[in-house]
Protein backbone atom coordinates (compact mmCIF):
# COMPACT_ATOMS: atom_id res chain seq x y z
CA UNK A 1 0.00 0.00 0.00
CA UNK A 2 2.81 2.09 0.79
CA UNK A 3 4.72 1.47 -2.25
CA UNK A 4 1.61 2.48 -4.71
CA UNK A 5 1.03 5.61 -2.70
CA UNK A 6 4.69 6.61 -2.90
CA UNK A 7 4.26 5.36 -6.48
CA UNK A 8 1.76 7.95 -6.76
CA UNK A 9 3.34 10.59 -5.57
CA UNK A 10 6.52 10.65 -7.75
CA UNK A 11 3.96 10.80 -10.93
CA UNK A 12 2.25 13.71 -9.43
CA UNK A 13 5.02 14.92 -8.23
CA UNK A 14 6.45 14.17 -11.79
CA UNK A 15 3.89 15.80 -14.07
CA UNK A 16 3.32 18.88 -11.82
CA UNK A 17 7.19 19.41 -12.74
CA UNK A 18 6.26 19.96 -16.02
CA UNK A 19 5.96 16.45 -17.62
CA UNK A 20 3.28 14.81 -19.50
CA UNK A 21 2.52 11.38 -20.06
CA UNK A 22 2.49 10.50 -23.54
CA UNK A 23 -0.16 11.05 -25.75
CA UNK A 24 -2.28 8.49 -27.74
CA UNK A 25 -0.65 9.97 -30.71
CA UNK A 26 3.00 9.46 -29.64
CA UNK A 27 2.29 5.74 -28.97
CA UNK A 28 1.02 4.82 -31.97
CA UNK A 29 3.99 6.84 -33.38
CA UNK A 30 6.23 4.63 -31.28
CA UNK A 31 4.66 1.40 -32.09
CA UNK A 32 4.65 2.15 -36.11
CA UNK A 33 8.70 2.39 -35.67
CA UNK A 34 8.79 -0.75 -33.86
CA UNK A 35 6.04 -2.39 -36.79
CA UNK A 36 8.39 -0.85 -39.25
CA UNK A 37 11.55 -2.58 -37.53
CA UNK A 38 9.70 -5.81 -36.92
CA UNK A 39 9.21 -5.75 -40.84
CA UNK A 40 13.00 -5.51 -41.53
CA UNK A 41 14.06 -7.81 -39.32
CA UNK A 42 11.26 -10.30 -40.70
CA UNK A 43 12.98 -9.96 -44.12
CA UNK A 44 16.33 -10.17 -42.56
CA UNK A 45 15.59 -13.27 -40.36
CA UNK A 46 13.53 -14.50 -43.83
CA UNK A 47 16.31 -15.06 -45.84
CA UNK A 48 18.69 -17.83 -43.85
CA UNK A 49 16.46 -21.52 -43.08
CA UNK A 50 17.41 -21.09 -39.19
CA UNK A 51 15.74 -18.13 -38.67
CA UNK A 52 12.95 -18.00 -41.13
CA UNK A 53 10.22 -18.67 -38.96
CA UNK A 54 11.22 -16.43 -36.60
CA UNK A 55 10.70 -14.26 -39.45
CA UNK A 56 7.68 -14.99 -40.17
CA UNK A 57 6.11 -14.53 -36.76
CA UNK A 58 7.66 -10.74 -36.81
CA UNK A 59 6.11 -10.33 -39.83
CA UNK A 60 2.49 -11.19 -38.29
CA UNK A 61 3.40 -9.37 -35.24
CA UNK A 62 4.38 -6.17 -37.16
CA UNK A 63 1.11 -6.18 -38.85
CA UNK A 64 -1.03 -6.89 -36.25
CA UNK A 65 0.63 -3.73 -34.34
CA UNK A 66 -0.02 -1.66 -37.81
CA UNK A 67 -3.88 -2.81 -37.91
CA UNK A 68 -4.36 -2.40 -33.92
CA UNK A 69 -2.34 0.79 -33.90
CA UNK A 70 -4.14 2.51 -36.50
CA UNK A 71 -7.32 0.79 -35.47
CA UNK A 72 -6.46 2.93 -32.07
CA UNK A 73 -5.87 6.19 -33.64
CA UNK A 74 -8.35 9.00 -32.07
CA UNK A 75 -10.14 10.31 -36.19
CA UNK A 76 -11.37 6.27 -36.26
CA UNK A 77 -14.91 6.30 -34.85
CA UNK A 78 -16.48 4.05 -37.14
CA UNK A 79 -15.83 0.87 -35.69
CA UNK A 80 -17.77 -1.21 -37.48
CA UNK A 81 -15.92 -0.35 -40.45
CA UNK A 82 -13.54 -2.23 -39.27
CA UNK A 83 -14.75 -4.56 -37.28
CA UNK A 84 -16.99 -5.83 -40.70
CA UNK A 85 -13.50 -6.18 -43.22
CA UNK A 86 -11.85 -7.61 -40.60
CA UNK A 87 -14.81 -10.43 -39.88
CA UNK A 88 -15.19 -11.04 -43.77
CA UNK A 89 -11.15 -11.57 -44.31
CA UNK A 90 -11.18 -14.38 -42.14
CA UNK A 91 -12.56 -16.89 -44.30
CA UNK A 92 -10.33 -15.91 -47.27
CA UNK A 93 -7.05 -15.44 -45.61
CA UNK A 94 -7.65 -19.54 -43.70
CA UNK A 95 -8.46 -20.60 -47.20
CA UNK A 96 -5.33 -18.82 -49.03
CA UNK A 97 -2.90 -20.23 -45.89
CA UNK A 98 -4.23 -23.97 -46.36
CA UNK A 99 -3.47 -24.36 -50.65
CA UNK A 100 -0.90 -26.86 -50.91
CA UNK A 101 2.41 -25.89 -51.44
CA UNK A 102 2.45 -26.98 -54.83
CA UNK A 103 -0.31 -24.22 -55.61
CA UNK A 104 1.57 -21.12 -53.51
CA UNK A 105 2.61 -19.31 -56.82
CA UNK A 106 -1.02 -18.73 -57.39
CA UNK A 107 -2.17 -18.21 -54.17
CA UNK A 108 0.51 -15.58 -53.75
CA UNK A 109 -0.39 -14.25 -56.98
CA UNK A 110 -4.26 -13.56 -54.72
CA UNK A 111 -2.52 -11.98 -52.23
CA UNK A 112 -1.11 -9.23 -54.44
CA UNK A 113 -4.39 -8.95 -56.05
CA UNK A 114 -6.06 -8.37 -52.83
CA UNK A 115 -3.50 -5.83 -51.73
CA UNK A 116 -4.04 -4.20 -55.05
CA UNK A 117 -7.67 -3.68 -54.58
CA UNK A 118 -7.22 -2.50 -51.39
CA UNK A 119 -4.78 0.20 -52.56
CA UNK A 120 -7.12 1.04 -55.45
CA UNK A 121 -10.50 0.62 -53.19
CA UNK A 122 -8.54 3.11 -50.40
CA UNK A 123 -7.72 5.77 -53.49
CA UNK A 124 -11.02 6.00 -54.87
CA UNK A 125 -12.45 6.67 -51.60
CA UNK A 126 -10.34 9.35 -50.88
CA UNK A 127 -10.54 11.06 -54.08
CA UNK A 128 -14.22 11.14 -53.90
CA UNK A 129 -14.31 12.05 -50.54
CA UNK A 130 -11.84 15.18 -50.68
CA UNK A 131 -13.82 15.79 -53.92
CA UNK A 132 -17.00 16.35 -52.62
CA UNK A 133 -16.77 17.17 -48.65
CA UNK A 134 -12.80 18.63 -48.57
CA UNK A 135 -11.47 19.93 -52.25
CA UNK A 136 -8.66 21.61 -50.63
CA UNK A 137 -7.30 18.39 -49.63
CA UNK A 138 -6.54 17.67 -53.33
CA UNK A 139 -3.24 19.36 -53.91
CA UNK A 140 -0.85 18.12 -57.21
CA UNK A 141 1.00 15.92 -54.56
CA UNK A 142 -1.59 14.55 -53.50
CA UNK A 143 -3.46 13.90 -56.55
CA UNK A 144 -0.29 12.99 -58.39
CA UNK A 145 0.29 10.09 -55.07
CA UNK A 146 -3.86 9.34 -55.65
CA UNK A 147 -2.89 8.53 -59.31
CA UNK A 148 0.23 6.84 -59.05
CA UNK A 149 -1.67 4.71 -56.06
CA UNK A 150 -4.64 3.76 -58.24
CA UNK A 151 -3.06 3.14 -61.36
CA UNK A 152 -0.87 0.54 -59.66
CA UNK A 153 -3.18 -0.72 -57.46
CA UNK A 154 -5.85 -2.33 -60.52
CA UNK A 155 -3.20 -2.82 -62.25
CA UNK A 156 -1.97 -5.20 -59.90
CA UNK A 157 -5.81 -6.41 -59.36
CA UNK A 158 -6.26 -7.56 -62.82
CA UNK A 159 -2.48 -8.83 -63.61
CA UNK A 160 -2.33 -10.87 -60.51
CA UNK A 161 -5.83 -12.39 -61.29
CA UNK A 162 -4.90 -13.16 -64.43
CA UNK A 163 -1.46 -14.50 -63.62
CA UNK A 164 -3.07 -17.03 -61.02
CA UNK A 165 -5.47 -18.56 -63.24
CA UNK A 166 -2.46 -18.78 -65.68
CA UNK A 167 -0.20 -21.09 -62.54
CA UNK A 168 -3.71 -22.63 -61.88
CA UNK A 169 -4.13 -23.30 -65.87
CA UNK A 170 -7.69 -22.60 -65.55
CA UNK A 171 -9.15 -23.47 -69.37
CA UNK A 172 -10.62 -20.22 -69.92
CA UNK A 173 -7.38 -18.70 -70.14
CA UNK A 174 -4.89 -19.51 -72.55
CA UNK A 175 -1.72 -20.56 -71.14
CA UNK A 176 0.67 -19.59 -74.21
CA UNK A 177 1.46 -15.39 -75.36
CA UNK A 178 -1.69 -14.13 -76.25
CA UNK A 179 -0.39 -11.78 -78.78
CA UNK A 180 -1.94 -9.47 -81.54
CA UNK A 181 -0.39 -7.42 -84.50
CA UNK A 182 0.04 -3.84 -82.83
CA UNK A 183 -0.39 -5.12 -79.11
CA UNK A 184 2.68 -3.22 -78.00
CA UNK A 185 1.63 0.16 -80.13
CA UNK A 186 -2.32 -0.22 -78.24
CA UNK A 187 -0.38 -0.48 -75.02
CA UNK A 188 1.25 2.52 -75.38
CA UNK A 189 -1.62 4.33 -76.48
CA UNK A 190 -3.56 3.41 -73.72
CA UNK A 191 -1.01 3.95 -71.13
CA UNK A 192 -0.28 8.09 -72.97
CA UNK A 193 -4.18 8.28 -72.38
CA UNK A 194 -3.72 7.30 -68.87
CA UNK A 195 -0.79 9.79 -68.21
CA UNK A 196 -2.55 12.42 -69.76
CA UNK A 197 -5.61 12.20 -67.41
CA UNK A 198 -3.22 11.95 -64.79
CA UNK A 199 -1.89 15.35 -65.66
CA UNK A 200 -5.01 16.90 -66.34
CA UNK A 201 -6.43 15.78 -62.60
CA UNK A 202 -3.35 16.53 -61.29
CA UNK A 203 -3.82 20.44 -63.02
CA UNK A 204 -7.75 20.56 -62.36
CA UNK A 205 -8.18 18.25 -59.51
CA UNK A 206 -11.91 19.76 -58.60
CA UNK A 207 -13.27 20.99 -61.99
CA UNK A 208 -16.42 19.39 -62.67
CA UNK A 209 -15.64 17.00 -64.74
CA UNK A 210 -12.65 15.51 -62.54
CA UNK A 211 -14.80 12.61 -61.35
CA UNK A 212 -14.86 11.37 -64.98
CA UNK A 213 -11.53 11.97 -65.77
CA UNK A 214 -10.72 9.44 -62.59
CA UNK A 215 -13.11 6.92 -63.59
CA UNK A 216 -11.44 6.42 -67.39
CA UNK A 217 -7.89 6.36 -65.03
CA UNK A 218 -9.50 3.55 -62.92
CA UNK A 219 -11.24 1.72 -66.59
CA UNK A 220 -7.69 2.30 -67.68
CA UNK A 221 -5.97 0.91 -64.84
CA UNK A 222 -8.43 -2.26 -64.38
CA UNK A 223 -7.38 -3.03 -68.06
CA UNK A 224 -3.69 -2.67 -67.92
CA UNK A 225 -3.45 -5.70 -65.60
CA UNK A 226 -4.68 -8.02 -68.30
CA UNK A 227 -2.91 -6.12 -70.98
CA UNK A 228 0.27 -6.74 -69.52
CA UNK A 229 0.36 -10.28 -68.12
CA UNK A 230 -1.72 -12.32 -71.11
CA UNK A 231 1.19 -11.68 -73.80
CA UNK A 232 3.43 -13.20 -71.63
CA UNK A 233 3.49 -17.18 -71.19
CA UNK A 234 2.72 -19.57 -68.19
CA UNK A 235 6.05 -20.17 -67.68
CA UNK A 236 7.07 -16.92 -67.00
CA UNK A 237 4.65 -16.25 -64.54
CA UNK A 238 6.26 -16.64 -61.27
CA UNK A 239 8.89 -14.37 -62.12
CA UNK A 240 5.19 -11.59 -63.28
CA UNK A 241 3.90 -12.68 -59.81
CA UNK A 242 7.31 -10.92 -58.15
CA UNK A 243 6.87 -8.08 -60.40
CA UNK A 244 3.07 -7.42 -59.36
CA UNK A 245 4.66 -7.52 -56.20
CA UNK A 246 6.86 -4.59 -56.94
CA UNK A 247 3.76 -2.67 -58.51
CA UNK A 248 1.43 -3.95 -54.91
CA UNK A 249 4.27 -2.63 -53.14
CA UNK A 250 4.40 1.25 -54.63
CA UNK A 251 0.84 1.40 -54.54
CA UNK A 252 1.34 0.80 -50.71
CA UNK A 253 3.91 3.75 -50.88
CA UNK A 254 1.48 6.03 -53.01
CA UNK A 255 -1.09 5.25 -50.51
CA UNK A 256 0.93 5.95 -47.51
CA UNK A 257 1.30 9.24 -49.06
CA UNK A 258 -2.28 9.40 -49.66
CA UNK A 259 -3.41 8.60 -46.10
CA UNK A 260 0.27 10.42 -44.44
CA UNK A 261 1.01 7.12 -43.05
CA UNK A 262 4.78 6.64 -42.48
CA UNK A 263 4.37 2.76 -41.73
CA UNK A 264 2.72 2.22 -44.99
CA UNK A 265 5.03 4.38 -47.07
CA UNK A 266 8.25 1.83 -45.53
CA UNK A 267 6.10 -1.16 -45.59
CA UNK A 268 5.44 -0.71 -49.20
CA UNK A 269 8.60 0.58 -49.95
CA UNK A 270 9.91 -2.74 -48.12
CA UNK A 271 7.47 -5.18 -50.19
CA UNK A 272 8.30 -3.10 -53.27
CA UNK A 273 12.14 -3.26 -53.49
CA UNK A 274 12.13 -7.18 -52.34
CA UNK A 275 9.63 -7.78 -55.17
CA UNK A 276 11.75 -5.98 -57.52
CA UNK A 277 14.91 -7.67 -56.16
CA UNK A 278 13.46 -11.31 -56.61
CA UNK A 279 12.42 -10.92 -59.91
CA UNK A 280 15.92 -9.68 -60.80
CA UNK A 281 17.35 -13.14 -59.24
CA UNK A 282 14.84 -15.12 -60.77
CA UNK A 283 15.71 -13.44 -64.29
CA UNK A 284 19.24 -14.26 -63.99
CA UNK A 285 18.58 -17.56 -62.53
CA UNK A 286 17.07 -18.29 -65.92
CA UNK A 287 19.59 -16.32 -67.74
CA UNK A 288 16.62 -14.04 -68.99
CA UNK A 289 16.27 -10.19 -69.51
CA UNK A 290 13.87 -8.21 -67.88
CA UNK A 291 12.43 -7.14 -71.05
CA UNK A 292 12.82 -10.49 -72.77
CA UNK A 293 10.50 -11.83 -69.59
CA UNK A 294 7.78 -8.54 -70.09
CA UNK A 295 8.15 -8.40 -73.81
CA UNK A 296 9.60 -11.93 -74.80
CA UNK A 297 6.42 -12.85 -76.58
CA UNK A 298 7.12 -10.12 -79.25
CA UNK A 299 8.95 -10.89 -82.50
CA UNK A 300 10.32 -14.47 -81.38
CA UNK A 301 9.26 -17.44 -82.06
CA UNK A 302 10.10 -20.29 -79.37
CA UNK A 303 11.46 -23.69 -80.50
CA UNK A 304 8.46 -26.52 -79.46
CA UNK A 305 9.34 -30.04 -78.50
CA UNK A 306 11.79 -31.44 -80.50
CA UNK A 307 9.48 -34.06 -82.34
CA UNK A 308 11.01 -36.34 -85.15
CA UNK A 309 12.86 -39.05 -84.19
CA UNK A 310 12.08 -40.97 -81.58
CA UNK A 311 14.99 -42.12 -78.49
CA UNK A 312 14.73 -44.81 -76.23
CA UNK A 313 15.04 -44.55 -72.40
CA UNK A 314 16.39 -47.38 -70.04
CA UNK A 315 14.36 -47.91 -67.52
CA UNK A 316 15.25 -49.65 -64.52
CA UNK A 317 14.32 -51.41 -61.28
CA UNK A 318 14.21 -49.54 -57.81
CA UNK A 319 15.79 -52.64 -56.35
CA UNK A 320 18.60 -52.27 -58.77
CA UNK A 321 19.05 -48.62 -58.47
CA UNK A 322 19.08 -48.94 -54.41
CA UNK A 323 21.76 -51.55 -54.82
CA UNK A 324 24.13 -48.76 -57.14
CA UNK A 325 23.11 -46.26 -54.50
CA UNK A 326 24.05 -48.16 -51.28
CA UNK A 327 27.58 -48.94 -52.93
CA UNK A 328 28.21 -45.21 -53.94
CA UNK A 329 30.71 -42.88 -52.20
CA UNK A 330 28.87 -39.51 -53.15
CA UNK A 331 24.88 -39.69 -53.67
CA UNK A 332 23.54 -36.24 -54.93
CA UNK A 333 19.95 -35.65 -55.30
CA UNK A 334 18.58 -32.87 -57.85
CA UNK A 335 14.98 -32.26 -56.53
CA UNK A 336 12.56 -30.48 -59.20
CA UNK A 337 9.16 -29.64 -59.66
CA UNK A 338 7.94 -33.38 -59.49
CA UNK A 339 9.21 -33.62 -55.33
CA UNK A 340 6.78 -31.19 -54.74
CA UNK A 341 3.78 -32.91 -56.57
CA UNK A 342 4.26 -35.74 -55.42
CA UNK A 343 4.83 -34.58 -51.73
CA UNK A 344 8.15 -36.83 -51.55
CA UNK A 345 10.17 -34.87 -49.44
CA UNK A 346 9.24 -37.34 -46.20
CA UNK A 347 10.07 -40.36 -48.74
CA UNK A 348 13.39 -38.51 -49.52
CA UNK A 349 14.63 -37.67 -45.79
CA UNK A 350 14.19 -41.28 -45.24
CA UNK A 351 16.22 -42.24 -48.11
CA UNK A 352 19.07 -39.91 -46.67
CA UNK A 353 19.00 -41.73 -43.60
CA UNK A 354 19.00 -44.98 -45.04
CA UNK A 355 22.73 -44.02 -47.57
CA UNK A 356 23.92 -42.02 -44.49
CA UNK A 357 23.28 -45.28 -42.32
CA UNK A 358 25.63 -46.93 -45.00
CA UNK A 359 28.11 -44.44 -45.00
CA UNK A 360 26.85 -42.58 -48.33
CA UNK A 361 27.66 -39.13 -48.72
CA UNK A 362 24.74 -37.71 -49.38
CA UNK A 363 24.02 -34.17 -51.16
CA UNK A 364 20.91 -32.08 -52.44
CA UNK A 365 21.70 -29.62 -55.29
CA UNK A 366 19.42 -26.97 -55.28
CA UNK A 367 18.53 -25.23 -58.59
CA UNK A 368 17.68 -21.79 -58.00
CA UNK A 369 14.40 -21.70 -60.24
CA UNK A 370 13.83 -25.61 -59.31
CA UNK A 371 10.40 -25.69 -58.87
CA UNK A 372 7.72 -23.71 -59.26
CA UNK A 373 8.75 -20.54 -57.13
CA UNK A 374 12.35 -19.54 -55.10
CA UNK A 375 13.00 -21.67 -52.41
CA UNK A 376 10.71 -24.00 -53.08
CA UNK A 377 12.46 -26.66 -52.53
CA UNK A 378 14.31 -25.42 -49.55
CA UNK A 379 11.05 -24.99 -48.22
CA UNK A 380 10.10 -29.17 -48.79
CA UNK A 381 13.54 -30.26 -47.74
CA UNK A 382 13.29 -27.89 -44.26
CA UNK A 383 10.22 -29.67 -43.92
CA UNK A 384 11.57 -32.97 -43.51
CA UNK A 385 14.41 -31.71 -41.66
CA UNK A 386 17.11 -32.76 -44.16
CA UNK A 387 20.54 -30.68 -42.56
CA UNK A 388 20.67 -26.93 -44.52
CA UNK A 389 24.43 -28.51 -44.70
CA UNK A 390 23.99 -31.33 -47.21
CA UNK A 391 21.33 -28.39 -49.20
CA UNK A 392 24.09 -26.89 -51.81
CA UNK A 393 23.91 -23.96 -53.95
CA UNK A 394 23.63 -25.37 -58.37
CA UNK A 395 27.65 -23.14 -58.24
CA UNK A 396 28.66 -25.54 -55.05
CA UNK A 397 27.34 -28.92 -55.87
CA UNK A 398 28.46 -28.54 -60.06
CA UNK A 399 32.11 -28.60 -58.34
CA UNK A 400 31.65 -32.16 -57.31
CA UNK A 401 29.32 -33.47 -59.93
CA UNK A 402 32.60 -35.03 -61.82
CA UNK A 403 33.27 -36.83 -58.64
CA UNK A 404 29.57 -37.42 -57.77
CA UNK A 405 28.58 -41.46 -58.38
CA UNK A 406 24.74 -41.53 -58.45
CA UNK A 407 22.77 -38.28 -59.00
CA UNK A 408 19.14 -39.33 -58.40
CA UNK A 409 17.27 -36.73 -60.45
CA UNK A 410 13.83 -36.37 -58.74
CA UNK A 411 11.05 -34.47 -60.80
CA UNK A 412 13.83 -32.20 -62.04
CA UNK A 413 14.11 -31.53 -66.14
CA UNK A 414 14.83 -28.18 -66.95
CA UNK A 415 17.31 -27.94 -64.66
CA UNK A 416 19.01 -30.34 -65.82
CA UNK A 417 18.48 -30.31 -69.49
CA UNK A 418 22.16 -30.20 -71.33
CA UNK A 419 20.34 -28.55 -74.02
CA UNK A 420 20.49 -25.22 -71.95
CA UNK A 421 24.35 -25.12 -72.38
CA UNK A 422 24.45 -25.29 -75.89
CA UNK A 423 21.28 -24.96 -78.49
CA UNK A 424 20.44 -21.72 -79.24
CA UNK A 425 16.74 -22.52 -80.14
CA UNK A 426 16.26 -23.63 -77.15
CA UNK A 427 13.41 -21.93 -74.83
CA UNK A 428 15.94 -22.51 -72.13
CA UNK A 429 19.33 -21.49 -74.16
CA UNK A 430 21.59 -19.99 -71.46
CA UNK A 431 19.73 -21.06 -68.15
CA UNK A 432 22.45 -22.69 -65.70
CA UNK A 433 22.00 -25.79 -64.93
CA UNK A 434 22.78 -28.63 -62.41
CA UNK A 435 25.55 -30.79 -64.05
CA UNK A 436 23.64 -33.95 -63.84
CA UNK A 437 25.08 -35.24 -67.05
CA UNK A 438 28.76 -34.97 -65.65
CA UNK A 439 28.14 -37.65 -62.48
CA UNK A 440 28.74 -41.39 -63.19
CA UNK A 441 25.52 -42.46 -63.53
CA UNK A 442 22.36 -40.89 -63.33
CA UNK A 443 18.52 -42.00 -62.01
CA UNK A 444 15.79 -39.96 -63.12
CA UNK A 445 12.74 -40.17 -61.99
CA UNK A 446 9.44 -38.91 -63.47
CA UNK A 447 6.38 -40.15 -64.20
CA UNK A 448 6.09 -40.38 -67.93
CA UNK A 449 7.95 -39.86 -71.38
CA UNK A 450 6.35 -35.98 -71.00
CA UNK A 451 8.73 -32.66 -70.85
CA UNK A 452 8.76 -30.12 -67.91
CA UNK A 453 7.84 -26.95 -67.84
CA UNK A 454 10.01 -25.46 -70.82
CA UNK A 455 7.87 -27.86 -73.37
CA UNK A 456 11.30 -29.89 -74.73
CA UNK A 457 13.12 -32.88 -74.99
CA UNK A 458 15.72 -33.42 -71.96
CA UNK A 459 18.56 -35.65 -73.62
CA UNK A 460 19.96 -36.07 -70.47
CA UNK A 461 17.14 -38.97 -70.11
CA UNK A 462 19.18 -40.48 -73.28
CA UNK A 463 22.62 -40.88 -72.23
CA UNK A 464 24.28 -44.17 -72.15
CA UNK A 465 24.87 -43.59 -67.97
CA UNK A 466 20.96 -42.57 -67.57
CA UNK A 467 18.60 -45.07 -66.36
CA UNK A 468 14.94 -44.19 -65.72
CA UNK A 469 12.91 -45.06 -62.67
CA UNK A 470 9.06 -44.08 -64.09
CA UNK A 471 6.68 -43.59 -61.15
CA UNK A 472 5.61 -41.00 -58.83
CA UNK A 473 8.37 -39.96 -57.06
CA UNK A 474 7.04 -40.46 -53.09
CA UNK A 475 6.18 -44.66 -54.63
CA UNK A 476 9.72 -44.53 -56.34
CA UNK A 477 11.54 -43.32 -53.60
CA UNK A 478 9.82 -45.71 -50.95
CA UNK A 479 10.92 -48.08 -53.02
CA UNK A 480 14.87 -47.33 -52.76
CA UNK A 481 13.79 -46.78 -48.89
CA UNK A 482 12.43 -50.59 -49.03
CA UNK A 483 14.94 -52.21 -50.89
CA UNK A 484 18.29 -50.02 -48.79
CA UNK A 485 16.30 -51.03 -45.38
CA UNK A 486 19.10 -53.65 -43.21
CA UNK A 487 16.06 -55.89 -43.86
CA UNK A 488 15.89 -55.90 -47.33
CA UNK A 489 19.56 -56.72 -47.86
CA UNK A 490 19.49 -60.02 -45.31
CA UNK A 491 17.05 -61.67 -47.93
P1 LIG B 1 10.15 -29.16 -64.65
O1 LIG B 1 8.81 -28.58 -64.72
O2 LIG B 1 11.10 -28.87 -65.73
O3 LIG B 1 10.04 -30.76 -64.59
C1 LIG B 1 9.28 -31.37 -63.60
C2 LIG B 1 9.33 -32.85 -63.85
O4 LIG B 1 8.70 -33.50 -62.77
C3 LIG B 1 8.61 -33.26 -65.12
O5 LIG B 1 9.53 -33.90 -65.94
C4 LIG B 1 7.52 -34.22 -64.65
O6 LIG B 1 7.48 -35.34 -65.53
C5 LIG B 1 7.98 -34.62 -63.27
N1 LIG B 1 6.90 -34.88 -62.34
C6 LIG B 1 5.77 -34.19 -62.16
N2 LIG B 1 5.01 -34.76 -61.20
C7 LIG B 1 5.71 -35.83 -60.75
C8 LIG B 1 5.46 -36.82 -59.77
N3 LIG B 1 4.33 -36.84 -59.04
N4 LIG B 1 6.39 -37.77 -59.57
C9 LIG B 1 7.52 -37.80 -60.32
N5 LIG B 1 7.80 -36.89 -61.27
C10 LIG B 1 6.90 -35.91 -61.48
O7 LIG B 1 10.74 -28.79 -63.21
P2 LIG B 1 12.15 -28.26 -62.76
O8 LIG B 1 12.03 -28.13 -61.28
O9 LIG B 1 13.25 -29.08 -63.32
O10 LIG B 1 12.28 -26.84 -63.45
C11 LIG B 1 11.48 -25.72 -63.07
C12 LIG B 1 10.98 -25.01 -64.30
O11 LIG B 1 10.05 -23.99 -63.87
C13 LIG B 1 12.07 -24.33 -65.08
O12 LIG B 1 11.75 -24.32 -66.44
C14 LIG B 1 12.00 -22.92 -64.53
O13 LIG B 1 12.53 -21.96 -65.42
C15 LIG B 1 10.52 -22.75 -64.35
N6 LIG B 1 10.26 -21.68 -63.43
C16 LIG B 1 10.55 -21.81 -62.09
C17 LIG B 1 10.46 -20.73 -61.26
C18 LIG B 1 10.83 -20.80 -59.83
O14 LIG B 1 10.82 -19.77 -59.17
N7 LIG B 1 11.15 -21.95 -59.30
C19 LIG B 1 10.01 -19.46 -61.74
C20 LIG B 1 9.73 -19.42 -63.14
C21 LIG B 1 9.82 -20.51 -63.92
P3 LIG B 1 6.21 -36.31 -65.60
O15 LIG B 1 5.05 -35.46 -65.93
O16 LIG B 1 6.57 -37.28 -66.66
O17 LIG B 1 6.09 -36.98 -64.27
Amino acid sequence: MTTLTSISDTISATLAAGWSLPNMKDIIELAYMISAGLFIFSLHWMSDPKTARRGVFAGVAAMAMAVLFTWAKPDVTRHLWIIIPLALSVWPGIWLANVPLTAVPQRTALSHAFGGLAAGLVGTAKFLYWFHNEPEMLTSFRVAAIVLEVLLGYLTLTGSVIAAAKLQEVKWIPQRPWVYPGQNIVNLIAFGVAVVGGAVLIVQPTAAYAPYIFFGIVFLALNFGWMLVMPIGGADMPTVIAILNAYAGLAAVAMGFVLDNKLLIVAGALDGSSGLILSIIMCKAMNRSFSNVLFGAFGQVQAKAAGGEQKSYKPETPEDAAAMMGQAGLVVVVPGYGMAVAQAQHKVRELYDQLKKKGVDVKFAIHPVAGRMPGHMNVLLAEAEIPYTDLLEMDDINQDMPVCDVCLVLGANDVVNPAARYDKNSPIYGMPIIDADKARMVYAVKRSKNPGFAGIDNELYFLDKTRMLFGDAKAVVGELVKNLAPSASMH
